[in-house]
């Protein structure tokens, strides 16, 4: 399943370039052309996938198999001393390209990325609403 007008079908497909850092049969990743830090890196399946929704569940177990490697890679490669690993589903969280990815972003202490965690609080009775939405959504 390929998608022709998609950027990350065409990386997979060799018709644009990419600095390719590892490749299975299934798999790809790469360093994102814009990156937020020095060896930000992309996973992608070779399967075109929109998201996190999107994508069977062997298929991710696939995919994120080669996290833990991956991520140890680009933290040793890049001397950092941490990583964050993100994905973005739907254009609200920042999506623009809608091939699913994850985002392998190597960290420092004095890096100066930040990350905007603007954490807020239920009011009474609003998280159990919440959870009892989700619950009846993975009953169905
Ligand atoms: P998103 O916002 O969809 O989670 O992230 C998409 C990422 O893909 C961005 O970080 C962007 O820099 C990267 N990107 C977009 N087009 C290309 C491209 O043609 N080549 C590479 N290597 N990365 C790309
Ligand atoms: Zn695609």
């Amino acid at each position: 399943m390929q998608d022709s007008d998609c950027i990350f079908c065409k990386i997979v497909r060799g018709e644009i370039p990419a600095l390719r850092v590892w490749e299975t049969d299934t798999c790809l990743a790469f360093l994102d052309v814009a990156p937020l830090a020095r060896g930000h890196v992309l996973l992608i399946p070779k399967k075109h996938y929109r998201d996190i929704c999107d994508i069977p569940a062997d298929v991710l177990c696939s995919l994120t198999s080669q996290l833990p490697a991956l991520a140890a890679a680009v933290v040793r490669a890049t001397d950092a001393t941490g990583l964050n690993l993100l994905q973005n589903t739907g254009r609200s969280s920042g999506q623009a390209v809608f091939h699913l990815h994850f985002h392998l972003i190597p960290r420092t202490e004095s890096d100066g990325l930040g990350y905007r965690w603007n954490a807020g609080d239920y009011s009474a009775g609003q998280a159990e609403g919440v959870q009892s939405r989700i619950l009846d959504e993975l009953r169905h």
